[in-house]
């Protein structure tokens, strides 16, 4: 800091900018991110596995949101520390791979820090961990390669897949239907697969959901929703074999782009004005009829008089449909989006065999089901339940199945899951950890010894003593030479995971092995924090 003068010989102060910053150095630095890590990790551990807790997180704007999703929860945290950020992007990039095993790699994230504070304190170094953590997660890998099993499915066979997938539903709100759930999100994902490519465009899987109902509501629709109605009560609510224009342009005449002043001073003149406009109206509806269209379905509104022309002439629209249900309406019938009047043409128009609208409960709520479609591969998932947080949550809660239900067709291999795996691991790499001669030994210790976080978290989040429970079930895998023994949360009376039908695939497990090392590697490396101190 120094003191320096103005030309008028007041004083002032000069700040140097690395005053202005704080400074974390070496061991210090490493300590206060781990901390950081470890109590994000800290909040998703309760929530791990089938009987793991919900967190309730309110926005600025006082939306509740009521998830045990570990990429939402931390989405919605706000965390303001950078290496909590990181995090952040951890459980993400999990979500945006694989979509499931979200949780779970910021716990094993979180355990393995722990880990490496432990051997910092011993006066380890850094780098040295690092290298460990990356051998043994090598290691991990190869091994759930080794006691993975292939699953076996075809397109007429669905059981197996709907196993795998309610295993992912098992730990969520909407346990209690996860059997219709899951085979909902199979159905829908065989819809849009291409089983010999093995490919699955999940873009073409809608979800939408409405408030009302029971969960168990919920279907599987071969078509399109759109949350619109008729835009005229009279119309009809349903229509067969219909052609569909889809068009992004109003149903009113063109607006001058500068500004213009009409003078109306007879009757003549305003009935002259008059008569154009509705022939504008009559011209535009005339061009859809000529084509061949049975219904509009337009992206604009249009006005009473326009409404009320439509439905004498006897062509249904629809209005105020958003851009992005435009697309999949056009994807989904094969038609169009059609920008100008001028450029409609029959080839344009989308086709369905069945377009239907259909009311709920006792209020005017409606919505407008566009089945059979020329494109028969998109289809909708259409939620119900009784409060907007139930539907968001079980929106997610499908995501997660539809994506396991999309990587086992991509790989078919699974290893079995209520911490077996992890266990397994654990003892793979702690026996491969006296092979190495180095100081990295006790990194790949300790990375077996973090690996134990995910059974001890599902032991405790399901009131099982921890500790007791994991050293019985290890002795098992070792005694036994069982990959399957895990932690039985639901209290079935086996431990056989396979027994159990709990499964998750072989890529999303070695994903989240990666996924935590990397971010924990680059954690260790970083020495030096620079900040902007508070002023
Ligand atoms: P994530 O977001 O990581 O998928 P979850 O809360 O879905 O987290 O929990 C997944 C963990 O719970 C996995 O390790 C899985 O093997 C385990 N799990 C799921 N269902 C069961 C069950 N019925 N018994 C034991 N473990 C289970």
């Amino acid at each position: 800091m120094a003191l320096a003068f103005d030309e008028y010989g007041r004083p002032f102060i000069i700040l140097r900018e690395q005053e202005k910053k704080s400074r974390l150095q070496g061991l210090d630095a490493q300590k206060a991110n781990i901390a950081a890590g470890k109590s994000v990790a800290r909040i998703l551990r309760t929530s791990l596995g089938p009987k793991g807790m919900d967190k309730m997180l309110q926005s600025p704007d006082g939306d509740v949101t009521i998830t045990n999703d570990g990429a939402t929860i931390l989405e919605l945290m706000d965390v303001d520390n950078q290496i909590a950020k990181l995090m952040v992007e951890l459980s993400r990039s999990q979500d945006y791979d694989i979509g499931d095993g979200t949780t779970g790699v910021v716990v094993l994230a979180g355990s393995l820090l722990e880990q490496a504070e432990k051997l910092l304190e011993r006066g380890i170094h850094p780098i040295r961990i690092a290298e460990g953590y990356e051998m043994a997660s090598r290691i991990a890998v190869d091994h759930l390669e080794s006691i993975s099993t292939k699953y076996e499915f075809s397109a007429t066979d669905i059981e197996p897949l709907v196993q795998t997938c309610m295993t992912t539903l098992s730990s969520k709100i909407v346990s209690r239907c996860k059997r219709a759930l899951a085979e909902i999100a199979v159905k829908a994902v065989l819809a849009v697969a291409d089983l010999e490519r093995k490919d699955v465009n999940l873009d073409l899987i809608k979800v939408e959901g409405k408030v009302g109902g029971k969960l168990e509501d919920t279907e599987l629709v071969q078509g399109i929703i759109v949350d619109k109605d008729m835009s005229h009560p009279q119309m009809p609510k349903r229509i067969e074999d219909a052609h569909i224009a889809i068009l992004t342009c109003p149903f009113e005449p063109p607006k001058p782009k500068t500004k213009h002043k009409v003078d109306i001073d007879t009757v003549e003149k305003f009935q002259t004005l008059r008569g154009q406009e509705q022939k504008y109206f009559d011209d535009m509806v005339q061009k859809c009829k000529d084509v061949g269209a049975t219904l509009v379905i337009c992206q604009w509104g249009f006005d009473d008089e326009a409404n009320h022309l439509l439905m004498q002439r006897e062509l249904p629209a629809v209005r105020w449909v958003g851009g992005v249900e435009l697309e999949l309406i056009a994807i989904a019938t094969g038609g169009r989006i059609v920008p100008r009047f001028q450029e409609l043409t029959t080839e344009k128009l989308g086709k369905a065999g069945l377009v239907r609208e259909k009311s709920f409960g006792t209020t005017k709520d409606r919505m407008l089901y566009i089945e059979k479609c020329a494109n028969s591969k998109a289809v909708t998932i259409f939620i119900r339940g009784g409060n907007k947080m139930m539907i968001e949550e079980t929106k997610r809660s499908i995501h997660d199945a539809l994506c396991v239900a999309r990587n086992l067709i991509i790989n078919n291999s699974i290893v079995y899951g209520g911490g077996s795996a992890e266990i397994s691991c654990s003892i793979a790499v702690d026996a491969a950890a006296d092979r190495h001669p180095g100081v990295e030994q006790y990194a790949i210790r300790a990375f077996a010894d973090a690996l134990d976080a995910i059974p001890l978290a599902l032991a405790e989040n399901s009131g099982l003593p921890p500790i007791d429970t994991l050293t019985v079930v290890k002795s098992q895998h070792v005694k036994e030479n069982n990959s399957r023994c895990g932690i039985d949360c639901n209290d079935v009376g086996t431990n056989d995971m396979k027994e159990q039908n709990v499964f998750e695939t072989l890529i999303g497990k070695q994903q989240q092995i990666l996924l935590a090392t990397q971010v924990v590697k680059m954690i260790l490396k970083i020495d030096d924090v620079i900040t902007p101190s508070e002023y």
